[in-house]
């Protein structure tokens, strides 16, 4: 008798440690893991049950951001591999002689690019690459050009110039010199995939961190909306504001991310279209929309515009929201931020309020 006694409770014990386990196996985790994508460091943070199943979801959401990154590389070496797998470099190598079969994807993204160029009358362009070139941003020795090769490099810029084919998938730049760069508009394009692939494992709360573009899935873990900074212009450190995010996206174009400085003059990688200059409007632009592929065209698009009418635009779009710091210091937000926005410091306007 006192044996059953015993063996019941061994018994019990072993199944309530059992149970105990699984749902200690199956509590919510953390996960996350960063990797050097795209020129940044990209950092993919999710929450869920079952660490396998998290960072499965991770691994194949990284792969899917280093297919895109793969497909737009403008700096594979010719002949090599990466050049032979990077859709922008055969588009490139073909300008002027023939049209090139893409990826999809790549459709896409120059599909968004041509309703943000017409969308901002220009000052969006993904054919810059001859002036990008020019200037040397993607190398070691950027320089200021002299006024007759800006002008060259100029004459190969145009979006009319670059044909698309949805049917057959090509592409086709037709002045032998033209050169798309897609570094506006890939980053974000790759977070917003990577959100869709950590979305059909079952994820839903995220963060992907790309170095300027974020994009989240629900809530942070707490339950509460999870919270972005933006950072203040000139400074390491400092917050300006602080942006409340909830299955949306916010991308940061600035003036401080990538520059050199030339004789007392700071140079930097966003380039007015429409004089070969480095845009001078804004310090930094944030664009808060449902999808870090447009997120991360607009705060580009939104910098090189006068602040003004990137405001007006802005206020025009449905879910787009946007921060402004302008080169003369002032603060703009778009009429739906109010409620989504903190201000940690310097003076709140919105639009239309004066200096
Ligand atoms: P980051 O790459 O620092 O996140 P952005 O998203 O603002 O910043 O993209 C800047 C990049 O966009 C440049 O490095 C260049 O490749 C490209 N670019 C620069 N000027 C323009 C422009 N007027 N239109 C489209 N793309 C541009
Ligand atoms: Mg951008």
């Amino acid at each position: 008798m006192r044996n059953k006694t015993r063996t019941r409770l061994a018994v019990t014990v072993c199944v309530l440690g059992a149970i105990g386990l699984a749902v200690f196996l199956r509590r919510p985790v953390d996960y996350r893991s960063d990797q050097f994508l795209m020129d940044t460091l990209v950092s993919i943070r999710v929450y869920g049950r079952g660490a396998g199943k998290l960072r499965k979801a991770v691994s194949e959401a990284y792969a899917e951001m280093r297919r895109i990154a793969d497909l737009t590389g403008r700096f594979p070496l010719a002949g090599s591999a990466g050049h032979a797998a990077s859709d922008v470099c055969r588009i490139n190598d073909m300008a002027g002689i023939g049209p090139v079969r893409v990826d999809p994807d790549v459709i896409t993204m120059l599909e968004l690019s041509r309703k943000h160029h017409a969308r901002t009358r220009g000052a969006f362009d993904v054919t810059i690459g001859p002036v990008m070139d020019l200037w040397g941003f993607g190398g070691k020795h950027p320089h200021v050009p002299g006024d007759e090769e800006l002008k060259s490099s100029l004459a190969m810029v145009g979006d009319a110039h670059m044909h698309l084919n949805r049917k057959d998938r090509t592409v086709y730049l037709d002045k032998p010199g033209m050169r798309l760069d897609l570094g506006a508009v890939a980053k974000g394009y790759a977070t917003e995939k990577a959100i869709q692939v950590l979305k059909r494992n079952g994820i839903e709360k995220a963060i992907i961190d790309a170095g300027g573009t974020i994009r989240v899935i629900g809530t942070h873990a707490r339950g509460v909306p999870w919270r972005v900074g933006i950072k203040k212009p000139g400074s390491t450190e400092d917050i300006l504001a602080v942006l409340s995010l909830q299955d949306s996206a916010a991308a940061t174009s600035a003036g401080y991310y990538r520059y050199f400085d030339s004789g007392r003059r700071r140079f930097h990688h966003i380039l007015n279209p429409g004089t070969g200059y480095p845009a001078m409007e804004n310090e930094s632009v944030t664009v808060v929309a449902g999808d870090a592929g447009l997120a991360d065209v607009l705060s580009t698009a939104l910098f090189v515009l006068k602040p003004e009418e990137a405001l007006e635009i802005v206020n025009k779009l449905t879910g787009v929201e946007a921060v402004l710091v302008t080169s003369d210091g002032r603060i703009l937000y778009s009429e739906g931020l109010a409620d989504r926005v903190e201000v940690t410091s310097g003076e709140r306007r919105h639009h239309g309020e004066g200096r």
